[in-house]
């Protein structure tokens, strides 16, 4: 029988934070297809989110071949959790109803795995919410001594995750060699929201397309 992972606070927050989101009107009045994906980094975190909300996970090696298979199946049809804590491992996912996709820490791949990840959302074309939970103390660091050193990829990642102003430009920036800005309610990331760009309907379920922010979790205490 496997250890129950010890959580970390930070895992703890993030947790909760995910149930809190989940909880909210817009999501709970979906139907049962709407399914949740939780991206982390390391199987350890793996481990200890699926414990905290109670669904499965998937990496690498969290089983054999034809177990991962079943994981995916099972969370498809929705017969155990509709969340999925998975690590980079997992691929080919093609379910149109992911409505939800978070990232637990700095994105590992940079811009452009995580540019694949949130496309997972709202293929059904009625939108979705993306997040990424940042440990307290997290900061860029491509802006800082040595940084130069860092891919472009994970550059990027920074400027997105770091944007005093609108998230997508830095993101845009790399991925299609011009950078954009949020233009409409459809792509509207926090800091547009913010700056009142674009109006309130954003706030309502119905128009609550793919939106990227990143909230900081507020430190936990012990
Ligand atoms: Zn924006």
């Amino acid at each position: 029988m496997k250890d129950i992972p010890k959580s970390t606070t930070f895992e703890l927050a993030v947790a909760v934070h995910i149930q809190a989101t989940l909880r909210q009107a817009w999501f709970t009045q979906e139907g049962d297809r709407t399914r949740v994906l939780v991206y982390v980094r390391m199987r350890s975190q793996a481990d200890a989110l699926a414990e905290a909300l109670g669904c499965a996970r998937y990496y690498s090696d969290s089983g054999t071949e034809e177990e991962k298979a079943e994981v995916l199946t099972r969370w498809i049809e929705g017969r155990r959790s509709r969340i999925l804590v998975a690590t980079s491992a997992l691929a080919g996912v093609d379910y149109r109803h992911v409505r939800v996709a978070f990232h637990v820490g700095e994105p590992g791949g940079g811009a452009i795995d995580y540019a694949q990840d949130v496309g997972r959302v709202g293929r059904d074309g009625q939108g979705g919410l993306c997040a990424v939970f940042l440990p307290p103390r997290w900061q860029a660091t491509y802006n800082r001594e040595g940084g130069e050193l860092l891919s472009e990829n994970t550059k990027a990642m920074q400027r997105f995750l770091d944007s005093p102003r609108c998230r997508m430009v830095p993101l845009s920036e790399y991925l299609d060699g011009r950078g954009q800005s949020c233009k409409n309610e459809a792509t509207a990331c926090d800091r547009c929201r913010l700056m009142g760009l674009p109006s309130n309907s954003i706030l309502r379920h119905e128009s609550l397309l793919t939106s990227l922010y990143s909230p900081h979790i507020p430190p936990y205490s012990t």
